[in-house]
């Protein structure tokens, strides 16, 4: 075997895989086409649970301060919704959060860490077709100085939504592509423009531009004059196929504003350009043999804000996996839990990012009607809540456990009743390995824990109203087991054996 895994694609999912791998000690390698990093302009920054997991790893700090130096603030908790703004500022806990950093500047640091840690990242170099058997999967490559073939225990595709890997696998994509453009732009205010005390824009010859979205019968439009500079955002439909690399222009924007508006807007100098097609799709399958799928390569959403998020978790999810599979440690069916659980989450995200397009695409009174009646309802905690766990990908589906209601859910600051950010969590999961957390000193646990040293750590943490005495969290964040307050040996003893066997293997001593 040349290395334990190829990874496809140094998109922000490939290079936090190979990051994670790597830290897993296995020999990775990651290919990437393009001979140089991209500087397209895509997501504007880290949405959602991969913040706490960043945290959990002690890491948050140093993609904060990629973002422009340190102690950038996060922004408020205010997020688009279906051509809405959510406002979790309301909430003690907001389950959704995110921090502002450009995607080239993610990626930078994605690379740096992956790097570090031991993977080899090449740039330049592109899979060109692949094949496997029983024992091995071999890819062959295309660099800058000729063919080579490479020998891998497995291969992950995390080469985008027009995956190579993913038809070379011949694994099926179904879904539905929207003839729809959307425009994100943010521009200078132009000196003819008024920018009012609520984000509204004064435009002579035209009036007031309310902040926030406008639904009309050709588009969506928004404006936002807040932060000093002008936001501009347009939707209509138009079948056009763009280049991702191709960058939108100012007279393109003002084009779209004026189809969908029916105004000439004047916009200033372009600080911030994107534009996006949108398709729903999701991979039949995660995984085939020894390729597995992540990130765009295995699932496409139609409403923004949460690719990012979804690739990394995979990424998480996968890595010690993989990695527990080339150590020879995995129990059978370990890797198989990676397609469930990740098409289960990704399900959960079609399903809110479907729904946007519907509320983002009423118009008309009827429309109207049904996003006001929805900002009604999200006013109440409940399902303003249960929208924020949707939105951060910690809404994954049914609890795996009768046993306790956090099993099978992520750790998240509500889940654990602590802080955004709390420090006695900060770098909990550093070494990237399972982690018995202990909330109420109990030696019986840990000891038994200690039986898989070397495979999990032993962490003893107090926190003020433990929603459980000690939690089992596999790598990425999730919780595999957890005691019930002042739960009894004889039956959290065998419990905890079972889920460590089940997720960990055979004990290591
Ligand atoms: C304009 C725009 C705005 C966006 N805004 C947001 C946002 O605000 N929030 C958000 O979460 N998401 C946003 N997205 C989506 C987000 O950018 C993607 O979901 C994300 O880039 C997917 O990451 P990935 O690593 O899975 O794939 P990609 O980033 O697509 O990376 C795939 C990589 O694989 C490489 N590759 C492809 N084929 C091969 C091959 N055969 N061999 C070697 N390498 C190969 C490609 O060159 C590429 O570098 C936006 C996207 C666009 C276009």
């Amino acid at each position: 075997m040349d290395v334990d895994v190829v990874v496809v694609g140094a998109g922000p999912t490939g290079l936090m895989l190979a990051g994670e791998l790597a830290q897993a000690g296995m020999r990775t390698l990651l290919l990437e086409r393009r001979p140089e990093p991209s500087e397209t302009a895509k997501a504007g920054g880290l949405a959602g649970q991969i913040l706490q997991l960043l945290h959990y790893r002690g890491e948050l700090d140093r993609f904060r301060e990629a973002c422009n130096g340190p102690a950038r603030p996060e922004p408020a908790p205010r997020f688009p919704f279906g051509g809405l703004h959510l406002d979790f500022t309301q909430l003690e806990h907001p389950p959704m959060r995110a921090m502002l950093l450009p995607q080239p500047r993610l990626e930078g640091v994605l690379a740096e860490r992956a790097i570090e840690r031991g993977a080899d990242v090449r740039r330049g170099h592109e899979a060109v077709t692949l094949h496997q058997d029983v024992d091995a999967v071999t890819v062959e490559v295309r660099g800058p100085d000729g063919p080579y073939e490479v020998a891998a225990h497995f291969l992950v595709g995390c080469d985008g939504g027009r995956s190579r890997v993913r038809d070379l696998a011949g694994i099926p994509f179904p879904g539905t592509s929207l003839p729809e453009i959307e425009r994100l732009a943010s521009v200078t205010v132009p000196d003819s423009v008024t920018v009012l005390d609520d984000g509204s824009l004064d435009v002579p010859g035209v009036g007031k531009i309310p902040f926030g979205y406008t639904a009309t019968e050709r588009g969506v439009f928004a404006c936002s004059g807040l932060g000093g500079t002008m936001g501009v955002y347009t939707a209509e439909v138009e079948a056009t196929e763009y280049d991702d690399d191709v960058p939108m222009t100012v007279a393109e924007l003002s084009a779209s504003v004026s189809r969908v508006l029916g105004i000439d807007l004047p916009l200033g100098e372009p600080l911030r350009m994107t534009r996006f097609g949108y398709s729903a799709r999701q991979a039949d399958a995660y995984r085939d043999g020894r390729v597995f799928l992540a990130g765009d390569a295995a699932h496409l959403f139609p409403a923004g804000g949460v690719a990012v998020n979804a690739g990394m978790l995979d990424a998480a999810n996968l890595a010690w996996k993989l990695a527990g599979s080339v150590h020879g440690w995995a129990p059978p069916g370990l890797l198989d839990t990676y397609s469930d659980e990740r098409r289960a989450a990704a399900e959960r995200t079609l399903l809110h990012t479907r729904a946007q397009v519907a509320l983002r695409r009423g118009y008309g009174p009827g429309g109207d009607a049904l996003r006001a009646l929805f900002l009604e309802l999200t006013a109440d905690e409940q399902p303003l809540r249960r929208l924020g766990a949707l939105m951060a990908g910690t809404d994954v589906g049914a609890p795996m456990s009768e046993a306790h209601p956090l099993v099978g859910t992520f750790a998240t600051d509500r889940a654990l009743h602590v802080d955004h950010e709390d420090p006695r969590l900060a770098g909990v999961l550093r070494k990237g390995r399972p982690v018995l957390l202990d909330l109420t000193d109990r030696t019986d646990l840990r000891e038994l824990a200690g039986q898989w040293d070397g495979r999990v750590d032993v962490v003893s943490a107090t926190i003020d109203e433990p929603p459980a005495d000690a939690l089992l969290i596999r790598p990425d964040a999730s919780i595999a087991w957890a005691a019930t307050v002042d739960e009894p040996d004889e039956t959290a003893l065998p419990a905890l054996r079972e889920a460590l066997t089940t997720w960990f293997g055979a004990p290591s001593t």
